[in-house]
C-alpha cells in the first residue's frame, strides 16, 4: 500500500491524497456506524483512494457521444472543428504567435488580419472582423451604429435564441430603442416606411432562427428593405443566426440562405456564428462595408468582446477548407455529418446492433428504426434530415426502468447521450463516428445497469 500510496502522491500531490485518504475513511466509519462491517484489505483500500483521486481530477467538461439526433446541440459543444483548425490551435497555444504582429513591418499587426481576407472573399463583402459569439456581433453592431437612436424591428423577428437572449434585451442593453413595427404574423414594407424618423438608427432584420410561423403570414425581404433603406440613408443590417457559405441545396440539405446572397440583397452589415451552419469554432462574424466595419472595430466595446487566439487560429483553417468546395463534404466534421447518406446510417446501426443488444440482456428490446435528425441551433427549424436510430424499449414498459437505463448510459466513461421520446430511448446514429470507442463502452454497462 506504501508504494501505491507514495505513486499517488507524486502524481495528485500530498493535499490532494490526504484528502482521499481522509474521505474513505469517513465513509468507512459512516459503514461501522450503521453496524456493517468495515475492515477492508490494504489493497480494497488503496483502490478506494485512488478511485477517489480519479473521481476529483475527471473533468467535468468531457468528450460525449452526441446520439440526439440534433447535429448541432448547443448544449454539446455544437460544430466540431477539423484536424487542421485543431492543429493550429494547438500550435498558437504552445508557442508565441503573430496575433498581433505583423513579420513585415516588425510592428504592431492587428488580430482580424488572420480571417478578414478570407472571410471577404467567401461573402463577397469589403471589410470584416470577429467576436466571442454572433450574440457579440449583435450587440457591438447596435451599440456602434445606433446607441441612443431607434431601431424599427418587425415584431415577428423579435426573437427568443435561447438562455437570455432575447433580442429587445439585447436591443436594450446595447444602448439602442427598438421601434415594434408591423404584427406578429404580417409585416409590411409601409410599416417600416411609416416608423422611420429622424431618430432612426438603422434597418434590421432578424434571422427567426429557431421557429417559424406559418399560414396567413408576411414579411418583407431583403431587397425591398436594403433599398428602402438606402433611400432614406440608413444602413441595412442582417442578423443571419447560422449564416452558411455554401449553398445547402446543392449538398442535397434543406436550402438556407447564404451569406453571399444576403450580402447581394443589399445588406450592408451581417452578423453569424461561426459554430453552427459554418462548422468552426464559437465566434461572431460581422462583414460589411469598409467604412462601417471600421466604426464596429474602434468601438471600445471591440475589446471586451474580441476572439482568442486559439479560435481565430481555428477560424482561419475552417475557412481555407471553404475554398475547395470539392473536398468540403468530407472535411468539414459538421457538413460530412449532415450530408451522410441515409444507407450509411442505417447500415451502421445494423452493425451495432448485436453488440448492443448483448450488452442490454433481456430486459430491454432493440429495434433499429428510421428516424429524423434536426440541423439544430435553430438552423432551419422545420426540416429535417431522414437517419436511422437504434429503439430501445424495455419489455416491462416501464418508464423508471428506461430512465435508469439512460442515466447509466450517461455513467460511461464515454457517455452516450440519446433522446427520451415516448417510452424508448433513441440513439440516432447520424452522429456516430467512432464505432470503435462506442461498442467498447457497452461493454460496462450490464454492470452499470445493476
Ligand atoms: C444563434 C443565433 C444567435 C446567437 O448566436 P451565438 O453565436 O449563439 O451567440 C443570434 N441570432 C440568431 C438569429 C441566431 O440564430
Amino acid at each position: 500500500m506504501l508504494q501505491q500510496m507514495s505513486d499517488a502522491v507524486a502524481r495528485y500531490g500530498h493535499g490532494e491524497v490526504s484528502r482521499a485518504i481522509r474521505g474513505v475513511q469517513a465513509q468507512l466509519r459512516q459503514q461501522l456506524d450503521h453496524g456493517r462491517p468495515a475492515l477492508v484489505a490494504d489493497e480494497v483500500f488503496s483502490q478506494r483512494v485512488e478511485a477517489e483521486l480519479q473521481a476529483r481530477h475527471q473533468p467535468t467538461l468531457r468528450s460525449v457521444f452526441n446520439l440526439t439526433g440534433t447535429v448541432l446541440h448547443t448544449n454539446l459543444g455544437r460544430a466540431l472543428l477539423p484536424a487542421e483548425a485543431v492543429a493550429a490551435m494547438v500550435a498558437v497555444a504552445t508557442a508565441p504567435s503573430t496575433l498581433e504582429f505583423d513579420l513585415a513591418q516588425g510592428k504592431r499587426g492587428e488580430r482580424d488580419k488572420h480571417v478578414e481576407a478570407l472571410i471577404c472573399e467567401l461573402s463577397g463583402t469589403e471589410a470584416a472582423t470577429v467576436v466571442n459569439n454572433n450574440a457579440a456581433a449583435i450587440f457591438l453592431v447596435l451599440n456602434t451604429l445606433a446607441l441612443g437612436r431607434e431601431v424599427p424591428t418587425s415584431r415577428g423577428e423579435l426573437v427568443e435564441i435561447g438562455g437570455s437572449f432575447r433580442v429587445p434585451e439585447i436591443m436594450a442593453r446595447a444602448g439602442c430603442h427598438l421601434v415594434e413595427v408591423g404584427t406578429t404574423n404580417r409585416t409590411h414594407l409601409k410599416d417600416y416606411a411609416g416608423a422611420i424618423g429622424e431618430h432612426t438608427a438603422l434597418l434590421m432584420k432578424v434571422h427567426t432562427s429557431n421557429y417559424r410561423v406559418e399560414g396567413f403570414t408576411h414579411s418583407v425581404d431583403e431587397k425591398a428593405l436594403a433599398t428602402l433603406a438606402h433611400e432614406r440613408r440608413l444602413p441595412f443590417v442582417v442578423d443571419m443566426g447560422s449564416g452558411s457559405l455554401v449553398d445547402f441545396a446543392a449538398l442535397g440539405l434543406p436550402a438556407e440562405p447564404t451569406v453571399a446572397a444576403t450580402v447581394a440583397q443589399g445588406a450592408d452589415v451581417i452578423t453569424f456564428s461561426g459554430d453552427k451552419l459554418l462548422g468552426g469554432p464559437q465566434c461572431g462574424i460581422v462583414a460589411g462595408r469598409r467604412e462601417l466595419i471600421e466604426r464596429i472595430r474602434k468601438n471600445p466595446l471591440k475589446r471586451v468582446l474580441r476572439l482568442d487566439k486559439l479560435n481565430l487560429a481555428a477560424l482561419a483553417e475552417v475557412l481555407k477548407l471553404y475554398r475547395n468546395p470539392a473536398t468540403l463534404k468530407e472535411r468539414l466534421p459538421t457538413l460530412r455529418l449532415l450530408t451522410r447518406p441515409l444507407a450509411d446510417i442505417e447500415a451502421q446501426a445494423r452493425r451495432v446492433q448485436p453488440a448492443i443488444a448483448a450488452a442490454l440482456g433481456a430486459r430491454f428490446r432493440l429495434t433499429v428504426v428510421p428516424c429524423h435528425s434536426l440541423i439544430g441551433s435553430g438552423a432551419l427549424p422545420v426540416e429535417t434530415l431522414p437517419s436511422a436510430a437504434l429503439e430501445i424499449a424495455p419489455l416491462s414498459g416501464d418508464d423508471g426502468e428506461l430512465r435508469s437505463l439512460a442515466a447509466a448510459l450517461r455513467g460511461l466513461p464515454l457517455p452516450i447521450i440519446g433522446r427520451l421520446s415516448s417510452g424508448r430511448l433513441l440513439l440516432d446514429c447520424r452522429c456516430l463516428e467512432s464505432e470503435g470507442d462506442f461498442l467498447v463502452q457497452w461493454i460496462a454497462l450490464p454492470e452499470a445497469l445493476t
